[in-house]
């Protein structure tokens, strides 16, 4: 690590968990029980040039329900319709941002495109890149100089647009194995993705 700065005793976890699933969960508690430091899931907001996406409350509710389950925390920082860069976020989050080194987990392919986040400068000197592997992408950006913690765990294969496309083809077996069952059964009963 770069500096001697204190690290910040959460760690963030930004997405859009469109649904959540357990690629996220089992990374976020990886990093839990690595970090020693409870792990906060961050849904995005609904800014209007993303595609796809279903109302934040329903995304909310379902990082709720796993966050009791694991005991994560779930926040509402991004709630809204105006883009809310990850930089503008930790700073409303964290009093003296500049202050601290902010643990804040990615997959592996969100470390590769960092240097297009805003302010990646910024990001690069504050925060803790705690990084939970996936797919077979290099952990480190050669564009930032980057303070990064690698998570040990075997990538798991899943992605959210995956599971979309198995509710839409109603193959409700195969997602069991993507997303616990009360996410499922969330899905189910509000007809999300079914479209
Ligand atoms: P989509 O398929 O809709 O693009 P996604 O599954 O990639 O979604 P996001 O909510 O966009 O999920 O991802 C939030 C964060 O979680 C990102 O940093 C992403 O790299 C990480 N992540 C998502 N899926 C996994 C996984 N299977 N293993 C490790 N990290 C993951």
């Amino acid at each position: 690590m770069k500096d001697n700065k204190p690290v910040w005793h959460e760690c963030y976890f930004g997405g859009a968990f469109n649904p959540i699933h357990y690629g996220h969960i089992e990374a976020a508690l990886e990093a839990q029980n690595t970090l020693r430091k409870p792990v906060v899931l961050l849904p995005s907001g609904n800014p209007p040039h993303k595609q796809n996406l279903i109302p934040f409350i329903h995304r909310y509710k379902m990082c709720e329900l796993v966050a009791q389950h694991y005991n994560f925390k779930v926040s509402k920082a991004e709630q809204g319709t105006t883009p809310t860069p990850t930089i503008n976020t930790l700073r409303n989050l964290v009093p003296d941002f500049e202050n601290y080194l902010v643990p804040f987990l990615v997959g592996t392919d969100s470390i590769q495109n960092l240097h297009t986040w805003i302010e990646p400068d910024a990001l690069s000197k504050n925060v803790l890149w705690v990084v939970a592997p996936r797919g077979n992408a290099p952990i480190e950006n050669p564009k930032l100089k980057l303070n990064v913690l690698t998570l040990k765990s075997p990538p798991i294969d899943v992605s959210a647009t995956m599971i979309r496309q198995l509710v839409q083809k109603r193959d409700y077996n195969t997602l069991k194995k993507y997303l616990p069952d009360y996410v499922l059964d969330y899905i189910i009963q509000l007809r999300l993705y079914h479209e």
